[in-house]
């Protein structure tokens, strides 16, 4: 298992930014998540597991510790009867159209969400008042003390964009699902229409939503009243097209973007009272800027 040190991490997050990692692991086993766990607690480092990285805003220093990727290397999928099993870093859209084939289905309209099945299932990601965990009924986990488990779907916690995995600093291994019978024209109709949805969404680098939406309105619809679409900080800004998509226009740092964050909360706070929560995640040092 290579361990690799000082390694750039915007290429390989979708908003294109993030400073480096004092070490980076891919595994390509169970074993080898084990042993990346290991080797950052002999060290007492911090790690970080980051899969399609579509929903992490990364900081311009880096992070100290260890980046555990569970990429490429842990994407098979398995699909027998009426179940299928996923590996954690194989991607959602890649899964939708394995389950199609297989005459499955259920969660097609999240058709287009580019992360993997573990980031999906950590975010509960959803659409169209669809969400993953719905068809979650058991993952294989690795606790941060390096210890193999099987937690039922009932145990997750699913949320609005939240689950225990949220807290619990375990790792992903398999996600083990449940998915309907469907027909396959019934799919690509439901697939079509979410992917040409996701054409009117600004289509520079982004994370997607960057806040939940907070009871009572729509953040992207809270943003728009505030005024504040196109607004822009360094090569970050909101999108003219999306009140809740922030987007890197070339060379944003993640500062650009951080500001940015902290300037809608303090409008939705002052204007309107409400604390705006981000649905992205933030890694490592920001400053906040000047009160
Ligand atoms: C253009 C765009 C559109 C989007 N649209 C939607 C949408 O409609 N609905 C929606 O819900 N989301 C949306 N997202 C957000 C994002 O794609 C989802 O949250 C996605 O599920 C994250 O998956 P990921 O693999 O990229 O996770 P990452 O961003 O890499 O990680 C997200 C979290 O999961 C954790 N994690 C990842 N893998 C593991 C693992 N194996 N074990 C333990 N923890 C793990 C990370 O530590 C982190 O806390 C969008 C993003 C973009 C860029």
């Amino acid at each position: 298992m290579e361990i690799r040190e000082n390694v750039p991490l915007a290429n390989y997050t979708s908003y294109r930014i993030g400073g480096p990692a004092r070490y980076f692991i891919e595994p390509a086993s169970d074993a080898e998540v084990q042993a990346a766990l290991a080797f950052a607690r002999e060290r007492a480092l911090p790690y970080y597991v980051l899969g399609k990285g579509t929903n992490i805003l990364i900081s311009d220093k880096g992070l100290p510790g260890v980046v555990i990727h569970i990429g490429n290397g842990l994407a098979r999928w398995e699909i027998a009867g009426e179940r299928a099993t996923a590996e954690a870093g194989l991607l959602l859209n890649t899964l939708i159209q394995r389950l199609a084939e297989h005459r499955l289905g259920g969660f097609e309209i999240l058709a287009g969400i580019p992360g993997s099945v573990a980031g999906a299932v950590v975010m509960n990601a959803g659409a169209h008042r669809v969400f993953i965990g719905e068809f979650v009924e058991a993952v294989d986990i690795i606790t941060a003390d390096g210890k193999f488990a099987t937690l039922a779907g009932s145990e997750l916690g699913f949320a609005y964009r939240s689950s225990i995995f949220q807290e619990e600093k375990h790792i992903i291994l398999r996600v083990h699902l449940r998915p309907v019978p469907r027909e396959p024209e019934e799919i690509k109709a439901t697939v079509a229409l979410a992917l040409e949805k996701r054409r009117l969404h600004p289509q520079l680098p982004s994370c997607g939503s960057t806040f939940r939406n907070p009871p009572g309105i729509p953040a992207g619809k809270l943003i728009e009243e505030l005024g504040l679409k196109g607004t822009r900080i360094g090569d970050a800004q909101i999108a003219p097209e999306h009140g809740n998509f922030i987007v890197n226009l070339g060379r944003a740092t993640a500062q650009d973007v951080y500001s940015l964050i902290c300037l809608v909360q303090a409008r939705a706070r002052e204007e309107r009272g409400i604390n705006l929560q981000t649905e992205v995640k933030l890694w490592g040092e920001f400053e906040n800027p000047p009160a």
